[in-house]
C-alpha cells in the first residue's frame, strides 16, 4: 500500500497525526497555511513548529508523495515541472506567469499517467494510459506550482482526460478551491466531452469552467482525430454543452486544434460555423504544436503541420463573420517542450509507439 502522507490524508486525519507526534491541534492548519499562502514544501522551513515535531513529521508523514525530477524554464518564465510520483510514474506541470506584473500565474494540470484517448496529433496519449492519479497526487500540482509563484487561475490541460478522473479531480479542486482561493471563473477544464459524462456533471455544477476539445465538424474526421469517441456524433456533444450551459450558467469554450493542411481550410470553417450557430460560447483556436515530431517515438512522416499566422487568422475571421467569437492561442514556452507530455516522454518515462 502506498505510503501516507499529509495530504493523502483527509485534514482530519493528518490533524490526528499531528497530535498523535506530539503536536497541537493548530500545528496541522499551521503546516497547510505554510503550504498554501507561503509555498513552503518542506517541513524544515516550517520553523514555528519546533524541531522535534518537524523531525517527527519528516520521518512518519512526509507532506508531498511525489518528487520533482526536471525543471525547465522558457525565457517567458514559463517552467514546467516533471513530478515523479510515489510508484516512479510521472507527470507534467506547467506554471505560466501572467505578462502582467500584478497577477498571479496560471497553472495546468494532469489528471492521468497517460491517456486512453489517442488523439494522434498529441503526445500525452503516445503510450495508452498508465492509471488515474488520486486525488492528492492532483492537489500536489498546485502545491508545487504555488512554490514557485502566487497561482490565481488554473487549466486542468495536462496530460490526460479529466472526465475520466472525474471525481478525483472535483475532489481536489474543492481543497484548490478553499485553502488557494482559486474560484470556479479560474479554473478550466479540457475535456474531449463525453456527452454521457458532460450531462451527469452538469446539474452538479461543479467548480470550473467547460472547455470542449472539438477539433473539427466533420464526424468522419472527428472518429479519426479524437479515436476514443469513435462513434459519437458532434452534435451529441454540442448538445451536450448546451446543456452544460443551460444547468450551470457558465457559457462553454470550444477548442479547436489548427492542424495545417487538415482541418484549417474555410470549408472547415464555415461548417463549424453551421455547427455552433446559436449556441453560447466562444472558440479557442490552437495552432498545432509540433515540437512533438521531433521526440523518440514519433511516427515517421508527420500527419501535421503547424498552419501559419495567416491562415490561422483566415479561420478566425470566418468563425467572426459567422458570428461567433473566436481567439486564437498561440502556445507559450514553445523552446521547452511546451505541449504537454513532451517532458515526459523526452525524459523516457513514457514509451513511445
Ligand atoms: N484531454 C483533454 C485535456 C488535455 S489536452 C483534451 O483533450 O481536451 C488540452 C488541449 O491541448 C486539447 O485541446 C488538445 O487538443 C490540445 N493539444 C494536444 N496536443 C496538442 C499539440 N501538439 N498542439 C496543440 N494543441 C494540442
Ligand atoms: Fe488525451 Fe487530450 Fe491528448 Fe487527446 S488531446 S490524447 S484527450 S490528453
Amino acid at each position: 500500500m502506498e505510503r501516507e502522507t499529509f495530504f493523502s490524508l483527509a485534514p482530519e486525519a493528518a490533524r490526528e497525526r499531528v497530535i498523535e507526534f506530539g503536536g497541537r491541534p493548530f500545528h496541522a492548519d499551521v503546516v497547510r497555511r505554510e503550504v498554501f499562502e507561503r509555498g513552503v514544501l518542506a517541513y524544515a522551513d516550517m520553523t514555528s513548529l519546533s524541531q522535534n515535531l518537524r523531525d517527527r513529521l519528516e520521518r512518519e508523514l512526509p507532506l508531498l508523495s511525489s518528487r520533482e525530477t526536471h525543471r525547465t524554464t522558457a525565457p517567458d518564465r514559463t517552467t514546467k515541472l516533471l513530478l515523479e510520483l510515489a510508484d516512479g510514474a510521472t507527470v507534467e506541470t506547467v506554471h505560466m506567469p501572467s505578462t502582467r506584473a500584478d497577477k498571479g500565474a496560471t497553472l495546468c494540470v494532469s489528471t492521468q499517467v497517460g491517456c486512453p484517448v489517442g488523439c494522434p496529433f498529441c503526445a500525452s496519449g503516445r503510450a495508452g494510459l498508465e492509471r488515474n492519479l488520486a486525488a492528492h497526487e492532483i492537489l500536489e500540482q498546485f502545491l508545487y506550482g504555488r512554490s514557485i509563484g502566487p497561482v490565481s487561475r488554473a487549466v486542468v490541460m495536462g496530460i490526460g482526460e479529466p472526465l475520466l478522473n472525474a471525481s478525483n479531480l472535483i475532489g481536489a479542486l474543492a481543497v484548490v478551491h478553499d485553502e488557494l482561493g482559486i474560484g470556479a471563473r479560474k479554473i478550466t477544464v479540457s475535456t474531449v466531452g463525453f456527452p454521457e459524462r458532460v450531462r451527469r456533471l452538469a446539474p452538479t455544477k461543479p467548480p470550473f469552467q467547460l472547455a470542449i476539445s472539438l477539433h473539427t465538424p466533420d464526424d468522419a474526421q472527428r472518429d479519426e482525430l479524437v479515436p476514443a469517441m469513435a462513434g459519437t456524433p458532434i452534435a451529441a456533444v454540442i448538445e451536450a454543452g448546451a446543456e452544460w450551459f443551460r444547468a450551470t450558467g457558465r457559457e462553454v469554450t470550444y477548442e479547436y486544434c489548427l492542424l495545417g493542411g487538415a482541418n484549417d481550410s474555410r470549408g472547415h470553417a464555415e461548417r463549424l460555423v453551421e455547427r455552433l450557430r446559436g449556441q453560447r460560447c466562444t472558440v479557442n483556436l490552437i495552432p498545432y504544436n509540433p515540437v512533438a515530431a521531433s521526440l523518440p517515438g514519433q511516427v515517421s512522416g508527420v500527419r501535421y503541420r503547424r498552419p501559419s499566422g495567416e491562415t490561422a487568422e483566415n479561420f478566425r475571421s470566418v468563425l467572426e463573420e459567422g458570428g461567433l467569437v473566436a481567439t486564437v492561442r498561440w502556445s507559450r514556452g514553445l523552446s521547452t517542450d511546451a505541449a504537454c507530455g513532451q517532458l515526459r516522454i523526452r525524459h523516457g518515462s513514457a514509451s513511445g509507439d
